[in-house]
């Protein structure tokens, strides 16, 4: 817990978990309140993503000297401050450490998986982002307590966590006590659990751990239209909707912070005030900005409208040209930390229900 949310860091004992927290989330809303147990999963995505640890905000590129020295400062350090804040690092370039991440849910992890397709395929792959994915030890947490901005279930990434971890959680208290069935997903995983103290769970506790998780997908707070969204994204280029949303909008950006497969960056030279030392740095960009689409003359997408239908038509329809599967995975996260509490599921019903009335018109 830290500034009244749950966020993700680096733990350093079991007691910085959140125990005993919940979170009530709703469009443009996110608060923590005391829950009456001590569960330390029961709680919906917070404003931070794994993404930050893959793919960080800030992250050094390399180094020159005024004697024309290049120093590529590969996985370099990610400092909390960006280049338009700090001078020149004079820290070396820290190794990479393989991490474990604790508490990876349905919706995240499928985000993992798009990024390791967006950064770590195809013929340019991001050596720093495959540095980092390394050895990733994966602690997956089955959902339980979906909230109210949550719509894994309807995009098809939870509230369960299929594939891809080494171990899978679901946490359970009861009157038998707070316990976890353990699921395993990799021999690393085997290994882990060997060392723990467990035991074989019962059929009854198993089907008891599936119930619940089979319970969460009917809570959740919303669901993404039941449509074909690629063509209606495709179809509702003119749609009066995006000028509707753009008078919302604020062109923040938030949205593309906290969205956990959000990868866009861009490039920043700094010096320091000798003009013996350069750095360039990479730092998370965002479609909202106005110069993310400079070329030459201006930028392409100049109105709030434009750019808004850029980033959902890209995440809900080019994507899969892209990438093969949607870029949206449900978490939610767009919804609650959005200052103008717009909530994508919604923009998405209005255009399909604007698309509806235009077919029958045409009847
Ligand atoms: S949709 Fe919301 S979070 Fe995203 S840019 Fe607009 S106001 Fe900001
Ligand atoms: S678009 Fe919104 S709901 Fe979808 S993955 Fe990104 S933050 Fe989550």
């Amino acid at each position: 817990m830290r500034d009244n949310a749950i966020i993700l860091d680096e733990l350093d004992t079991p007691a910085a978990l959140p125990a005993g927290w919940g979170v009530h989330t709703e469009p443009g809303r996110y608060r923590v309140y005391r829950r009456a147990d001590q569960a330390v999963f029961a709680h919906s995505a917070g404003p931070g993503s794994w993404k930050q640890f893959l793919h960080p905000p800030h992250r050094l590129i390399a180094r020159l000297d005024a004697d024309l020295n290049l120093e590529a400062a590969g996985d370099g350090p990610t400092p909390a401050t960006g280049p338009s804040s700090q001078p020149p690092s004079s820290q070396p370039p820290q190794p990479d450490r393989p991490a474990a991440f604790l508490g990876v849910r349905g919706c995240d992890m499928a985000a993992i998986r798009i990024l390791e397709r967006v950064l770590g395929g195809d013929a340019y792959p991001d050596s720093a982002f495959a540095a980092r994915c390394a050895g990733l030890f994966i602690v997956a947490a089955n959902c339980t307590e979906p909230g109210g901005v949550c719509f894994c279930a309807s995009m098809g990434t939870g509230p369960g966590v299929a594939a891809g971890y080494d171990l899978a959680l679901t946490e359970r208290i009861d009157d038998s006590g707070h316990r976890f069935l353990v699921e395993v997903g990799s021999a690393a995983g085997e290994r882990i659990l060997a060392e723990l103290r467990s035991r074989p769970a019962t059929q009854a506790e198993i089907a008891d751990a599936r119930a619940e998780v089979a319970a969460a997908a009917g809570r959740m707070g919303r669901s993404m239209p039941d449509a074909d969204l690629r063509a209606v994204v495709r179809e509702s280029r003119e749609s009066p909707q995006w000028e509707d949303v753009a008078s919302r909008c604020l062109t923040c950006g938030n949205c593309t912070m906290v969205c956990p497969t959000c990868f866009c960056t861009t490039t920043e030279d700094v010096t320091d005030l000798t003009g013996d030392h350069a750095e360039r740095w990479e730092r998370w960009a965002s479609c909202f900005e106005l110069d993310f689409s400079h070329v030459h003359g201006g930028s392409v997408r100049q109105s709030g409208e434009s750019r808004y239908r850029q980033w959902l038509s890209h995440k809900l329809g080019t994507w899969y040209d892209q990438f093969g599967s949607s870029g949206c995975v449900g978490c939610g996260r767009c919804i609650a930390w959005c200052p103008a509490a717009i909530d994508l599921t919604a923009e998405m019903g209005r255009l399909v229900e604007l698309r509806e009335e235009a077919d029958d018109g045409h009847r």
